[in-house]
């Protein structure tokens, strides 16, 4: 029978991860937190301690030491980002760290081969509106994960800049009817086209939530994001999974069907 993954990740290692991670348990929903060492966007970063004890029941991707952006740094300056950032959560969780998250999600193909080299095994991007399992796109066995939506307020129109950029514009296109300004009620919108169909055309889809707890705390959006999580763990034929699973699923996947290059 047919199902969604659900997977979710967020971002930054803020203090509010705490109470995000707690939620997200509650609803047995699996997530992947992206700590970056620093980020000088806020002071009330997650302790080691704490990233140590969340590390025993979710899974902890890299998202660099200082939270620098890939692309304004010098190539040496972002190999280190992206292998200090992998040895000391290595070293502060005591287990090995698969998935990584370049910040604001800008990164080029130089940063792509130094996350292979540094043992990454999946890159999470900020694209937004994927859900087709077979549009993911690998390089080797290493996957790169689109999102569909964020925790956060978009307007239409950011929907459309974020796929235009990116070429993107035929996931635009197939999902125009489901817009809303309201990330709940869009990301509710979404889980019902595809669990439509999921059955009619008796395939897999994906639905990629991703945002940041400091934001959904200056947003106010905790209560509906506990009402979303409430009723997704209701919902029949959703399996839920973190960013190495589905990582892991495509590779499955792709192995017993067409390679994709990057
Ligand atoms: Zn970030």
């Amino acid at each position: 029978m047919s199902k969604i993954y659900f997977t979710c990740s967020f971002d930054d290692g803020h203090i509010a991860d705490l109470r995000l991670a707690e939620l997200l348990m509650k609803y047995n929903v699996q997530t992947t937190l992206y700590i970056p060492r620093a980020c000088d966007w806020f002071s009330e970063g997650l302790s080691e301690k704490e990233i140590r004890l969340l590390a025993d029941v979710i899974e902890i991707g890299g998202h660099t030491m200082t939270h620098q952006v890939l692309t304004n740094i010098s190539v040496e300056k972002a190999r280190a980002e992206i292998f200090d950032c992998k040895a000391w959560l290595e070293d502060v969780t005591g287990k090995a760290i698969h998935s990584f998250c370049p910040p604001t999600g800008r990164f080029n193909k130089q940063h792509i081969a130094l996350q292979r080299e540094a043992g990454f095994t999946a890159m999470r991007t900020v694209e937004m509106l994927s859900h087709s399992l077979d549009s993911i796109k690998k390089m080797g066995d290493f996957v790169i994960l689109p999102t569909t939506c964020q925790v956060y307020n978009h307007s239409n129109l950011s929907y459309l800049k974020n796929n235009v950029k990116r070429m993107k514009f035929v996931n635009f296109l197939s999902v125009l009817k489901l817009f809303n300004a309201d990330w709940e009620a869009m990301s509710r919108n979404f889980i019902n086209y595809l669990h439509t169909n999921s059955v009619s055309q008796n395939t897999d889809f994906y639905f990629h939530l991703w945002g940041h707890s400091w934001e959904i705390s200056q947003y106010s959006l905790w209560y509906p994001l506990e009402c979303f999580l409430k009723n997704i763990s209701e919902i029949s034929g959703i399996e839920f999974v973190n960013n190495a699973h589905l990582a892991e699923l495509v590779r499955q996947r792709k192995q017993h069907g067409v390679v994709d290059v990057y």
